[in-house]
């Protein structure tokens, strides 16, 4: 049997960075920064009004007070978006208003609270500093510096620093194209009657959510019956979309295994078994086009997940997820883990990792085992917020004794 780790470097070895693509900014959100960004432009682009008030110079205002107010004439009215050149002649006041250019000359924005507020004539009514409420041109940023780096995630900040420095588009590396699809011919869509023997297909939303939540893009989430016919037809309506493909079931030790059936032997995929509890039979590989020449054709990554619910959600947990991360530079591609004591015992079975759900509390640090280890319970996974991480050579643990888990709130 293959180790977790192994396969886990199996399916990360699959799945490969695409190459950058330049975006706009509200595509680029989320995404990881291919390059450096160097600011085309400082910031503030120009001198401007921190304040609604009235432009001055600071010694024409010496001494001003309540019981000595200076009174000056308005020669100017400034609202923000004047673009025309504006020039503050000795012994006289613009009004001026937050984000309006200063005029040359002005050396300080006295703020309409120390003044009469006039528009023909003003009373000032304090003293102003030098420099006062005044934003100098590239006190912020500097044009040519460096404002963000490669491998940075596009967060709403860094947008909106690309936009205030007129950048509209970024350079990115995408989200990987995901196709998620579920198998056997007992499933049916919500909203149909279920025959006898019929189940609700409950993967495909599931995993499709999942592969959302870890950044990526899922381009369809279709389902196919166990005729291999079928199934092929099916996936060969996505040739070319996706970066990876996802399937759930067919892949057990039964008959009517139709992944197994479609890609064994001949394919590009390989059928493992990995030493874990949920999650044993597993498969990944290439799928080539089958009239493509095989050596110019790097096929498309497949990871084949076995179909008990449970199974398939913490196979992409344990597999898929952190190489799917990492394939797009996104941080932490591993969940956090942390240390919990466990509040009752659990048994494992010997040889296999167990991947347990929990419930854990962070504030007590301690972790509650939720269901039981089988893997149709889907019931306790969604109310889970963790995965107990259990050793291959532990069989036994009491309550008290700590143990790892993979946080997953
Ligand atoms: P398989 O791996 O195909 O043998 O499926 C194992 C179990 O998971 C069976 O009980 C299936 O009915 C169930 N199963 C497989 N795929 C899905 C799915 N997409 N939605 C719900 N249950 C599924
Ligand atoms: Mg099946």
């Amino acid at each position: 049997m293959r180790t977790v780790e192994e396969h886990q470097r199996v399916v990360a070895e699959l799945i490969a960075a695409r190459p950058a693509v330049t975006v706009g900014l509200a595509e680029a959100e989320g995404r990881v920064l291919a390059g450096d960004v160097a600011a085309p432009l400082s910031l503030p682009v120009f001198d401007n009004s921190a304040m609604d008030g009235y432009a001055v110079r600071a010694q024409d205002v010496a001494g001003a007070s309540d019981a000595a107010p200076v009174k000056l004439p308005v020669a100017d009215d400034i609202p923000a978006g004047r673009t025309d050149p504006l020039s503050l002649a000795p012994g006289t006041a613009h009004r001026i208003m937050t984000g309006a250019p200063l005029p040359s000359g002005a050396t300080a924005v006295v703020p309409v609270e120390f003044t009469d507020g006039g528009t023909d004539t003003v009373e000032i009514r304090a003293t102003a500093r030098e420099g006062q409420h005044i934003r100098l041109a590239g006190e912020d940023v500097t044009a040519g510096t460096t404002v963000l780096r490669a491998g940075h995630v596009v967060s709403p900040a860094a947008l909106g620093l690309a936009a205030a420095l007129g950048l509209g588009r970024l350079t990115v590396l995408p989200r990987q194209r995901v196709l998620v699809m579920s198998t056997g011919s007992e499933l049916v869509s919500a909203g149909t009657e279920l025959k006898p023997g019929q189940i609700y297909e409950s993967n495909a939303v599931m995993l499709a959510a999942a592969a959302r939540e870890a950044g990526a893009e899922v381009v369809a989430t279709p389902t196919s019956s166990d005729d291999v016919t079928q199934f092929s037809t099916v996936l060969e309506g996505y040739a070319g979309q996706a970066d990876l493909i996802i399937t759930t079931g067919g892949v057990s030790a039964g008959a009517y295994e139709v992944v197994k059936d479609a890609f064994g032997g001949s394919g590009g995929v390989e059928f493992v078994k990995v030493a874990m509890q949920p999650g044993m039979p597993q498969g990944a590989g290439r799928l080539h086009r089958a009239a493509g020449p095989a050596t110019s054709d790097p096929g498309t990554p497949i990871v084949t997940l076995p179909g008990n619910p449970v199974s398939a959600l913490v196979s992409f947990e344990v597999f898929v997820r952190p190489a799917l991360r990492a394939a797009m530079g996104l941080p932490n591609p591993h969940r956090p883990r942390r240390n919990a004591v466990l509040t009752e015992g659990l048994t494992s079975p010997k040889g296999k990792r167990q991947f347990r759900r929990g419930v854990y509390d962070p504030t007590a640090g301690t972790v509650t085992t939720y269901g039981p280890p089988a893997s149709h319970h889907l019931r306790w996974l969604a109310s889970a917020n963790c995965l107990l991480e259990i050793a291959e050579d532990v069989t036994e643990m009491a309550a008290g004794e700590p143990v790892q888990l993979w946080d997953l709130s």
